[in-house]
């Protein structure tokens, strides 16, 4: 692949830089999850899809600019460089609504995706319990039929977004007869709805991003069915590998970013960028960037030939997560005693390693673990023989739970 713009690719980019420069903002809205953060966030969204640039790819009649997805890659290059990524339209964008768009009937398409895509509603992912993560399908909130209507209870956790969201889509077990992957079915949810009950998680951090989301007596509508009954399986699968290429980008800190730290600051030894230990590591994550950088091009070259990027972006997301932790922890401590500031007016590069830091032993377990990542690449990348799966064909109802 040739990685120069084409002439189309290089107007389209003059295009967006051009209209970027006139609307975005200068200043990024501060103080994750406040009212005032979140106006901004909705306004930003709002002002992309008026002129087709919040969901590049998606067909003008769904609120689109219907554009290439390399015309995508690049107006998020440039949308990058001014710091308007709020972060609350990315799963809801990114893959509960192509799960809606793939299986919900047109009606329910009409009323939900042009409202998602100019950033008036948000949509959460709950498909993560107690009793698996990694193994989405050992899910035990469970669904029974009342007529035209389901009645849920469960527990769901770690729900990114879940306070914020108007949406949701919710996979639950539907036959506990069946083996695990084959008794489970796909809805959508209204987060209001009563017995749907939000408890904050509060993390490290001193956020609390995520939630643990309860279901009593929750009663929804047959119409809200998301595919086939007892076919979820196969719907989350489409959720998730929408999922893997969202977490699979980049992380905004890279060695080009410790290196200007280094160059800066002085340490008890001398200049930090003279430290040999340091640049030793400095040429490891030179290396790794490289790699990475080529396999995102591999990505790129398969969308921009119209084909679906296989399980690669595994490699990606499993790299860029170590790189962020290793990258953000040397930094921190490079800063020394400065380093436990965390604070954008005071701590260099607007505190960008002591956020790094705190997020990313998050972002090596969400959207699926290293071990599970090393499973795919094993199994789907290279070939090798799989994991062991003892429970495939057993009745969920028969698999043992340890109680
Ligand atoms: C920041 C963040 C945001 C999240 N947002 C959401 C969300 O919005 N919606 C949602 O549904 N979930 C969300 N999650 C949950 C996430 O998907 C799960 O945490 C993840 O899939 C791992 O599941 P688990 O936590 O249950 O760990 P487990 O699956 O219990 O894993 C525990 C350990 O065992 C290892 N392990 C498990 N199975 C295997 C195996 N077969 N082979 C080798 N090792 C294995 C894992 O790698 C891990 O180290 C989020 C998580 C985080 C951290």
């Amino acid at each position: 692949m040739d990685f120069n713009d084409t002439p189309e690719e290089a107007e389209f980019r003059a295009k967006a830089k051009a209209w970027l420069e006139a609307n975005a903002p200068k200043e990024r809205a501060s103080g994750r999850g406040d009212e005032g953060h979140m106006a901004a966030a909705k306004a930003w969204q709002a002002r992309k899809a008026s002129a087709g640039y919040a969901q590049i790819t998606w067909p003008k009649e769904w609120g689109g600019g219907g554009g290439t997805p390399m015309q995508s890659i690049i107006f998020g290059q440039e949308e990058a460089k001014y710091g308007q990524n709020y972060g609350y339209f990315q799963i809801g964008l990114g893959m509960c609504v192509p799960t809606v768009m793939a299986f919900a009937n047109d009606e329910t398409k009409a009323r939900f995706v042009g409202p998602a895509v100019k950033g008036d509603e948000i949509w959460c992912q709950l498909f993560s319990e107690p009793s698996g993560g990694s193994d989405v399908a050992a899910a035990r909130t469970k669904a029974v039929r009342d007529g035209d209507d389901w009645v849920i209870n469960g527990q769901k956790v770690w729900t990114s977004g879940a306070h914020y969201s108007d949406y949701g889509i919710v996979l639950v077990r539907t036959d506990p007869d069946k083996p695990k992957h084959k008794g489970m079915t796909m809805f959508w949810i209204d987060m209001r709805a009563p017995g749907v009950e939000v408890r904050p998680i509060h993390q490290i951090s001193g956020g609390s991003d995520f939630n643990e989301v309860y279901f009593t007596d929750v009663r929804i509508s047959d119409a809200q069915r998301l595919g086939p009954v007892n076919d979820g399986w196969k719907v989350s699968l489409v959720t998730l590998m929408n999922e893997r290429l969202a977490v699979g980008g980049g992380t905004g800190i890279d060695y080009s970013t410790i290196m200007t730290l280094a160059r800066d600051l002085n340490t008890d030894k001398g200049p930090a960028m003279a430290d040999q230990a340091f640049r030793e590591k400095l040429a490891d994550w030179f290396v790794q960037s490289e790699g990475l950088k080529y396999t995102r091009f591999r990505t790129m070259t398969a969308l921009s030939r119209g084909q679906t990027p296989g399980p690669e972006s595994s490699i990606g997301k499993i790299i860029a997560a170590g790189q962020l932790q290793e990258l953000s922890n040397a930094a921190v401590e490079m800063e020394d005693q400065y380093g436990i500031i965390d604070d954008g007016t005071i701590s260099p590069l607007n505190a960008a390693f002591q956020a790094g830091l705190m997020s990313s032993a998050g972002l090596r377990i969400a959207g699926g673990t290293d071990e599970i990542l090393k499973n795919i690449i094993a199994e789907r990348v290279l070939g090798l023989p799989g994991d062991i799966r003892v429970d495939k064909d057993v009745a969920f109802k028969d698999m043992p739970t340890g109680r």
